[in-house]
């Protein structure tokens, strides 16, 4: 007997991470009635739970630890952190404690149908959800907002010591000897937090150097960083071929130029990369067209094949970022409220939360190389900037690509404390089609590490004086 209650909504959006949560509000907000639909008690997702926020607490007192250390130069001496993990986690649940119950009150506030289960779609116009609870949705509109999931290599023992970045999150148990398949941002961010509880860390990558998207020599500081650390080693091109669960540890054998055979550890994290969460919808049944990799396919206005179904966030393809699924969200809530917008950002930011931190935007050099793209490139080291050396922040580079016709703004990286956030003053820069001379005109309050990126600029347009001028190509 179905003893589903029924309701009939305008939209219906499947997920309540950043980009579901985000298309509710925002089509609640234009007068839509909407029904958010969630398998987990709390809205959120994996960003909020398992991802971007546990992971930036966790980092926070990952830099505690290492500016504790820093003291020393400054003639400050703290004595050996004293570690209580069960306090550290208790942090990491406050603080998504309080940004799940924010959510809640915007939700409730929007008055927004929450629906806790899982939905299925039973036909094109109705969303079944089991669960916590069974109702029948009937819709007019649905945003699938369903995230992605680690992807495990195949073939890994069934082992409480094999990790995806879940397991590695809940800090249920800090290993010795910690190995790590992926050197991408959550094999690097998760070093960084293990590494400052004490375990050793080694970090196997499969491509010829670390964070392969951004260019080597912007992750060249933070590689070079680690290497000088005992606790780490680091091993680019390379595979691991076996993985063995045995009693004592965990026994890996690899394959690579300069990486052991074989080697113990005490527990294993894949972080080889995501996949979407397009399975077991009932998808194919209703026509939603997915890609070769899973992805569900959608037109720059967040439509699947079907037009009165939208897809955004991970689920709708890379890059697999907080900030893209919020921006598609508002795109999908706004085009089903009848507004004509598309989702067509000049870029999406990427940054890695690591020590230094490395954040990126636009064209790469490795990119502009690959598709021969011609460009003028600014590149201002930190060691020459007065508040990086004040604040023994001096590893970095903020380095700037231009068109050569234009001098508009191309691309930016930076390496260096802070990356993340300043890099959204190239963000706009590239929005807004600035110049390199609009770049070096604009006063930069000193010393800042915010005026490393004006004098890149100034090194593309001539009129650098904090550094000597790049000779011209002829
Ligand atoms: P990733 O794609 O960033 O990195 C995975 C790395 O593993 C790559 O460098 C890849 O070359 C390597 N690799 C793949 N197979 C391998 C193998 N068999 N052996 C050794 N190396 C192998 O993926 P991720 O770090 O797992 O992150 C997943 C997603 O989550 C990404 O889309 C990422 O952007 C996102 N994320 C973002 C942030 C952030 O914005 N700060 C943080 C965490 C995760």
């Amino acid at each position: 007997m179905d003893m589903s209650k029924q309701i009939n909504v305008d939209l219906v959006v499947v997920g309540g991470g950043p980009g579901g949560y985000t298309a509710a509000f925002r089509a609640a907000d234009l007068g839509l009635a909407v029904c958010l639909v969630e398998q987990r008690s709390e809205l959120g997702g994996v960003c909020l739970h398992e991802g971007c926020i546990p992971s930036k607490t966790l980092l926070h007192a990952a830099s505690l630890v290492a500016m504790a250390g820093q003291g020393r130069e400054y003639g400050i001496h703290f004595s050996k952190p004293d570690i209580d993990v069960a306090a550290l986690c208790q942090k990491r649940r406050q603080v998504t404690g309080q940004l799940s119950r924010g959510l809640d009150t915007l939700a409730a506030a929007r008055k927004i149908i929450r629906i806790n289960g899982t939905g299925f779609f039973a036909d094109s116009n109705t969303l079944q959800v089991t669960g916590n609870e069974s109702v029948s949705i009937g819709f007019q509109h649905a945003i699938i907002a369903t995230g992605s999931s680690p992807f495990m290599l195949p073939g890994l023992p069934d082992d409480p010591r094999i990790w995806d970045s879940t397991a590695a999150l809940s800090l249920e148990n800090i290993p010795e000897r910690l190995l790590i398949i992926g050197g991408g941002i959550i094999g690097l961010e998760m070093a960084q937090v293990y590494h400052a509880l004490g375990a050793t860390i080694t970090i196997v990558e499969m491509l010829d150097h670390l964070i392969p998207p951004a260019d080597r020599d912007i992750v060249q500081p933070l590689f070079l960083q680690l290497k000088k650390k005992k606790a780490y080693r680091i091993f680019t091109r390379t595979e691991v071929t076996s993985v063995e669960a045995e009693k004592e540890a965990v026994t890996v054998s690899f394959a690579g130029k300069k990486a052991p055979q074989t080697a113990n550890f005490d527990a294993v994290l894949v972080a080889v990369g995501r996949r979407p969460n397009s399975k077991g919808l009932g998808l194919a049944d209703i026509g939603v067209s997915l890609d070769r990799r899973g992805f569900i396919q959608v037109n720059n206005r967040q439509q699947t094949s079907i037009p009165h179904i939208f897809a955004v966030g991970d689920v709708a393809g890379e890059p697999m970022l907080a900030h893209k699924a919020t921006h598609e969200g508002k795109v999908a809530a706004e085009n089903i409220a009848g507004k004509d917008v598309v989702f067509a950002p000049k870029t999406i930011p990427a940054v890695a939360y690591t020590d230094p931190e490395i954040a990126w935007m636009g064209l790469t050099e490795q990119e502009a190389r690959a598709r021969k793209i011609p460009y003028d490139k600014g590149k201002f080291p930190w060691g020459a900037s007065g508040r990086a050396l004040s604040a023994d922040v001096a590893t970095g580079v903020t380095k700037a690509l231009f068109d050569p016709e234009s001098g508009t703004l191309l691309g930016a990286a930076i390496c260096g404390a802070q990356a993340g956030e300043l890099i959204h003053e190239a963000v706009v820069a590239l929005e807004k089609g600035a110049t390199a001379s609009d770049l070096s005109q604009t006063i930069h309050a000193h010393p800042t590490l915010a005026e490393t990126f004006a004098f890149a600029a100034e090194l593309v347009d001539g009129s650098i004086t904090d550094a000597l001028p790049q000779k011209k190509k002829k």
